[in-house]
């Protein structure tokens, strides 16, 4: 695999592209060369960072959160601190405890061999946590964290005041917004995007995306309307009634399931429960036995 250029975003601050141009299950890292060599994220693949590890002396890794696709290559660098958020410290670098987390009880053994397989995860416990009370000083360089929950319960992005940086990492303006654990939570991921907007960040820097420099406030408008735009499909296929199996067929958050198939069907349906809990909610669909319904007016 080709090794592509750092991306300066700032004098001391790059983008490492992620294999696969940074989409699941790989992702975006950053490099901070400054007083401290820092490298936020560690999905980008091994190749990547087997030549990082050659070419820069890091003195330590945080994690944005513990999703595989930004932590799998955490055990190349166990030899200085690894910084997780305080909410995943415990599962974080622990398969097993993360395939509990992350999918249900069948398919956790799948999940693992998954995640190994694709992504080069091995084992790798951390050594440090952080919280929204932590800053971190790399030397000109701050990153201030911010809790934002929704895509999973850990989920931090990182702030950067002085140039008005925002480190989105999973709230990555792209077109598929993802909340698909027990723990995700659609009025949370709404209420964190909300929060990252209200920074006006100047860029906005994401795991599967990259850098955002334009249009800023309507791309977060974008990003958030998909939610509704995915409450809509599903509430149109509940117009004679389904149940979750039903729903789950139509796919109508991935499309097509063209990979781990038995793994994005249960995302799907963890998706599909999170909508359909809303629209109950909202009064627009009402369940009978096991089935939805949608409300005539
Ligand atoms: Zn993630």
């Amino acid at each position: 695999m080709e090794y592509k250029k750092l991306e300066a975003i700032t004098d001391h601050i790059f983008l490492v592209q992620g294999k696969n141009n940074g989409r699941f299950p790989y992702s975006h890292s950053i490099l901070i060369l400054d007083e401290d060599i820092v490298l936020v994220d560690t999905g980008c693949g091994i190749e990547p960072l087997k030549k990082l590890r050659k070419e820069y002396d890091v003195s330590y890794v945080i994690n944005s959160h513990t999703h595989p696709d930004h932590s799998a290559g955490n055990w190349m660098f166990k030899d200085t601190p690894i910084y997780v958020p305080e909410e995943g410290f415990e599962t974080s670098g622990d398969l097993v405890a993360l395939s509990r987390r992350f999918v249900n009880k069948e398919l956790a053994q799948e999940w693992r061999k998954f995640v190994k397989e694709t992504m080069n995860f091995k084992n790798c416990k951390p050594t440090n946590c952080y919280n929204d009370r932590t800053m971190f000083k790399f030397g000109k360089t701050t990153f201030k964290p911010i809790y934002t929950p929704g895509h999973t319960k850990d989920h931090y992005c990182f702030y950067e005041p002085r140039e008005k940086l925002l480190f989105s990492f999973d709230y990555d303006l792209t077109s598929f917004p993802w909340y698909g654990h027990r723990e995700s939570s659609i009025p949370e991921f709404r209420e964190s995007a909300k929060k990252l907007k209200f920074l006006s960040p100047k860029i906005v820097v994401s795991s599967h995306r990259g850098v955002s420099a334009e249009d800023i406030d309507a791309e977060f408008d974008r990003f958030y309307k998909i939610f509704s735009e995915r409450a809509e499909r599903i509430l149109s296929l509940l117009g004679n009634g389904k149940n979750i199996d039903q729903l789950v067929e139509y796919a109508p958050i991935y499309g097509k399931f063209s990979y781990a198939e038995s793994i994005l069907r249960y995302w799907e349906s963890e998706m599909i429960k999170k909508h359909l809990k809303e629209l109950e909610t909202s009064g627009k669909i009402e369940k009978r036995g096991k089935v939805y319904m949608r409300k005539s007016f």
